[in-house]
């Protein structure tokens, strides 16, 4: 989560002025686009298994629609805040741009510790909550997916509450649902097949074969561990891995699915046979050729970063590296693939199942995965040049090209009235 000493909307405000000030934006766009364009804050009251009453707090935030209908996930989390949710909402009409979705972004977000609740007064939650945004959501105007603590089961709920409330089956209101309501097949490993993609992309730009590139995976989970497995499977070898508290690490390269079985069955990796031991700080700093931080943000920070040996870093976290590290990586000469392009098969695949929503006409695995790797290709390319173009790195080529293009559709769509 969120560091609370960072406040991830004025991170993000920061983040767009440099780009405005750089793309030499008119001072009122960039003022603009530093809100959300609609903001709604709910009370949910929801009655307890012991009998008591609890009122949550729980929030929806689009920060802009010009492109289209807002995408971005909903977090359940103690930490979750009204800027943070404001943050996250703008970082998601960057990445929607970035991989040109036709969607602007949003985030949503409960302060509720899910690990608290039973199953009875989650759902409950989630029913009154999205009860609560009424028609803030819709198929044609906000389409949440799951996030931190969110997941298929919560999107089913928030799927049928919407569609009882509106007398119709409503599919198409959430993504990342269970693919027998409509969810897509290939969207729970997109995105770390995105950031597979992503790294054979930057291998290539880089001039190098991906073949026997020596890969480190930090974070085993849903973006770690399926980008260490699509790696391997695509002939890069995996030489380190960790979960959130050690790490292993063998030269000659790992058994991922023997290194992702044992994590399962020991709930961690102390022990694993036929590797050395590693720390979760030192396995950012093993040698390797590209390094996938795929765990939580500030990972590389200015401390470890002269340390670092890898010659491309792919982030699959979002923010897994710190402002002041990105100088230190780039005056080292390592490529970054910046997380809004890196991670973002997951809403891309997400875009793809909303589109089989309203076809109702749904497609085989290899084809959803086919238009991510064309869409992941696609957007790679046009980054890197434009990052070559404007002589500028991958990350600010792709906050450049988002901003970009939804200031150019503001531009066209002009001023109501
Ligand atoms: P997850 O909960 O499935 O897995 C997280 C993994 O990181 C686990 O293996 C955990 O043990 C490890 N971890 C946790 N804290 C750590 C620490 N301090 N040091 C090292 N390892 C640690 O989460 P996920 O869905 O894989 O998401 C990982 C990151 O990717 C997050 O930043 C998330 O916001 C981002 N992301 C996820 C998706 C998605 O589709 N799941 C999409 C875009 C971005």
């Amino acid at each position: 989560m969120t560091n609370a000493t960072i406040n991830l909307y004025d991170t993000a405000v920061t983040q767009l002025r440099d780009v405005g000030a750089a793309l030499r934006l008119e001072p009122g766009i960039v003022e603009l686009l530093s809100h959300c364009s609609r903001e709604l804050t709910v009370s949910i009251p929801v009655r307890m298994d012991d009998g008591s009453l609890r009122t949550f707090t729980g929030h929806r935030m689009q920060h802009n629609a010009v492109r289209g209908p807002t995408k971005g996930g909903i977090r359940y989390h103690p930490a979750v805040t009204a800027d943070e949710v404001r943050g996250l909402a703008m970082l998601m009409t960057w990445k929607c741009a970035v991989v040109d979705t036709p969607y602007g972004g949003a985030k949503g977000g409960i302060t509720v510790d899910p690990k608290q609740l039973s199953r009875g007064e989650l759902e409950r939650l989630t029913r009154r909550y999205t009860y609560e945004l009424g028609d803030f959501i819709g198929p044609d105007r906000d389409i949440p997916a799951p996030d931190v603590n969110t997941d298929g089961q919560v999107m089913a709920w928030m799927l049928d509450t919407y569609s009882v409330l509106h007398g119709v089956t409503t599919p198409a209101v959430v993504t990342g649902k269970p693919v027998h309501l409509g969810g897509t097949l290939g969207r729970i490993e997109a995105t770390g097949r995105g950031v597979m993609i992503a790294a054979q992309e930057a291998a290539r730009h880089a001039g190098l074969q991906t073949d026997g590139l020596r890969v480190v995976v930090q974070g085993m989970g849903n973006v770690g561990g399926i980008a260490a497995r699509l790696m391997a499977a695509e002939g890069f070898v995996v030489v380190g891995m960790c979960d959130s508290k050690s790490g292993v690490h063998n030269p000659a390269g790992l058994d991922v699915a023997a290194v992702t079985a044992y994590q399962r069955e020991h709930r961690a990796l102390a022990g694993f046979p036929g590797a050395a031991a590693v720390t979760v700080a030192g396995l950012l700093e093993l040698p390797c050729d590209v390094l996938v931080p795929a765990a939580v943000e500030g990972q590389i920070t200015a401390a470890n970063a002269p340390r670092i040996q890898a010659r491309i870093v792919v982030e699959g976290a979002n923010g897994p590296t710190t402002p002041d590290a990105d100088l230190v990586l780039l005056d080292r000469g390592i490529m970054v693939v910046p997380d809004i392009l890196a991670n973002a098969g997951g809403v891309f695949v997400s875009y793809l199942e909303w589109v089989q929503d309203l076809q109702r006409f749904f497609w085989a695995e290899a084809e959803v995965n086919e238009r991510l790797t064309q869409g992941m290709r696609q957007a790679f390319a046009a980054v890197a040049a434009a990052a070559a173009e404007r002589n500028v790195t991958l990350r600010q080529a792709a906050m450049q090209l988002a901003v970009t293009r939804v200031v150019e559709a503001m531009t066209s769509r002009g001023l109501y009235p």
